[in-house]
């Protein structure tokens, strides 16, 4: 598995201390205020339970499964709900945690669904990495782990065809990996 990653972008001792950061940040911001953290799955699984245990406000922690990949490194524009029930956000500070955002399809498609059916209070997104590049919709995320050029990482909860997201760093996978 190792061998099929080109380069290492960020190792595990980059990647837990910019969290340290980002959690102090997300903190310092919701103070006095309890959070619903809303992870979408798989992607941010090792991410939010990283940046989760350094944020010590009170908060509740609700799972997403969405698809937006079908299997290449390309995004498909079709994003998929795989559950019906939404958790009750209404009146809450809602805080999107995901892994990447790429070309904002996914997280417009969530954030809108979110406010449209549950009527919260706040509703801001935190990725892990964000690509530098022009985005339609124009979603940017609040808070942002690393910015990255756009080109296909995984590790640290991103999958190649379900594969690798058990690295423990985020790194682009060799040509003749992928
Ligand atoms: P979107 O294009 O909607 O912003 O991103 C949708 C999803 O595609 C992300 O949540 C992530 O799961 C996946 N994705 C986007 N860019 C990459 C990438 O560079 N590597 C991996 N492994 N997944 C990505
Ligand atoms: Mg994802």
């Amino acid at each position: 598995m190792y061998n099929d990653v080109d380069r290492v972008l960020f190792d595990e001792t980059a990647i837990q201390s910019r969290l340290q950061t980002l959690a102090e940040t997300i903190t310092a911001d919701y103070l006095g205020k309890e959070l619903a953290v809303v992870a979408i799955l798989n992607g941010s699984l090792i991410f939010a339970a990283d940046l989760l245990r350094h944020i010590p406000l009170p908060l509740t922690l609700h799972c997403l499964s969405i698809a937006s990949y079908h299997g290449g490194t390309e995004s498909s524009g079709v994003v998929t709900f795989n559950q019906l029930a939404l958790p009750n956000l209404s009146g809450r500070h809602v805080l999107i945690l995901d892994d990447i955002l790429d070309s904002g399809l996914t997280l417009e498609a969530v954030s809108k669904r979110l406010t449209e059916a549950e009527k919260p209070a706040s509703v801001r997104i935190c990725v892990l990495l964000q690509k530098r590049k022009e985005r339609i919709p124009a979603i940017a995320a609040d808070y942002i782990g690393f910015e990255i050029e756009d080109e296909f990482v995984v590790g640290y909860g991103l999958d190649y065809q379900q594969r690798y997201r058990n690295l423990p760093f985020v790194g682009v996978l060799r040509s003749e990996a992928s």
